[in-house]
């Protein structure tokens, strides 16, 4: 007799994301809790394919970390810093002019903005360096340097800059032709002293799907995902997902959805915490990727998944983020991006093409009311006629 590799109910759910209508949260928890893994990444390659074909991209871009300080003090981070004496606390316009200008010789297209969150709430340090200058917030600041590398340099800002308000968002999108934000977790649990997100108050979760939201009502290009492994249950990694595609079905503006997964770093609180597994990650991206469908972006990192990341290609992703040939990750420093021909060897010797794209998905670039038209001028410029980056611009 032939043993079933899944009971009944599994198979099932498979079958229903199989049909491209999405994972009920239910049939996503019977997934995550068990069965066979490499039937279900059958199905999430299945879908994915239909959709995507055998095309993965990435953006080739420029990481600008235009402030380290930070409000919050999340326990896996290695990013934030505190200010101190003669370290500057934000990146003067000059010098995000100089990156931007070495990535834009090298190729990129890319100006990804990645700070701490608001850290001028907290630190006298980061009042007196904006107010020098003029400017309030450091959302502001960050509207007016995201502006100068639009027009100086044609690269296309896209800004990761913690929780933004509606007003913010508006201002951004003057300069920015995409925006992002982690939820990294549903659960308010996390909050708890002592937890992943004990003293970071940006990271309460209503607070991150409102930004979201804003996002959404603004018809702004949005990236946002999780962040597994931080001792999320499994049932609260789902409710992030079906709080994201909730948002998405209501706004339709989630242009990719990230699952990183957590990496323990040297000197945090959350040293010593166990990391997800290959298997966990694979897993996960499957289920993501029945819970959303064929035509939704699904990334994760190819650097957070040492030389095993082809395996992640197995889990229906179609894209790998941001890959820079300038400069270092600078939230992930330990971990070094692949190179880009070696990435696109592997990729190719798994049986996919890899693309270059912008920082604006080609389903994105085009849709009326989601690009700025000063965005639209650059965006043209380096965006070719199905939408991807154009390849010698
Ligand atoms: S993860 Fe982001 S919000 Fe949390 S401490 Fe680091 S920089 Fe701040």
């Amino acid at each position: 007799m032939t043993r079933l590799a899944n009971p009944p109910n599994l198979d099932a759910a498979l079958k229903q994301g199989l049909n491209g209508h999405g994972l009920t949260p239910e049939e996503a928890l019977s997934l995550m809790e068990g069965g066979d893994l490499d039937a279900l990444l059958q199905a999430a390659s299945v879908v994915c394919d239909q959709s995507k074909g055998r095309t993965v991209t990435y953006s080739k871009k420029v990481f600008i970390p235009l402030t380290h300080l930070c409000r919050d003090y999340c326990g896996y981070c290695t990013f934030r810093a505190d200010p101190e004496g003669g370290v500057p606390p934000y990146m003067t316009p000059e010098q995000v002019l100089a990156i931007a200008e070495a990535g834009r010789r090298a190729g990129c297209k890319e100006a990804l903005f990645s700070l701490g969150d608001q850290p001028e709430r907290i630190f006298p340090e980061a009042r007196e360096f904006l107010r020098r200058r003029g400017f309030e917030s450091t959302l502001d600041y960050l509207e007016a340097v995201t502006r100068l590398v639009l027009d100086k340099t044609g690269l296309l800002p896209h800004s990761n800059p913690g929780l933004m308000g509606a007003e913010n968002l508006h201002r951004l999108k003057n300069s920015n032709v995409s925006l992002g934000l982690m939820i990294e977790s549903a659960s308010p649990r996390l909050l708890r002293s002592g937890g992943p997100h004990w003293k970071a108050p940006d990271k309460v979760p209503t607070l991150r799907l409102k930004t979201i939201e804003e996002a959404g009502r603004l018809k702004i290009a949005f990236t946002t995902g999780i962040l597994m492994g931080i001792g999320e249950t499994q049932q609260e990694r789902l409710d992030a997902l079906f709080a994201i595609r909730g948002l998405h079905e209501k706004y339709g503006h989630i242009q990719e959805v990230i699952i990183q997964p957590f990496r323990a770093k040297a000197g945090t609180r959350m040293a010593r915490a166990p990391e997800p597994s290959i298997e966990d990650l694979q897993r996960t991206l499957a289920i993501a990727r029945l819970i959303f469908g064929g035509e939704m972006n699904l990334q994760s990192p190819p650097n957070l998944a040492s030389e095993d990341y082809p395996l992640l290609l197995r889990a229906g992703i179609n894209d790998w983020g941001g890959i820079s040939p300038v400069t270092q990750d600078f939230i992930n420093p330990e971990a070094a991006w692949p190179q880009i021909p070696i990435l696109a060897e592997r990729t190719a010797a798994a049986g996919f093409v890899l693309r270059e794209r912008l920082a604006i998905y080609p389903e994105f670039s085009s849709r009326p009311g989601f690009v700025d038209a000063r965005v639209q001028s650059e965006l043209q410029k380096l965006r070719c006629e199905d939408g991807y980056a154009r390849k010698d611009s």
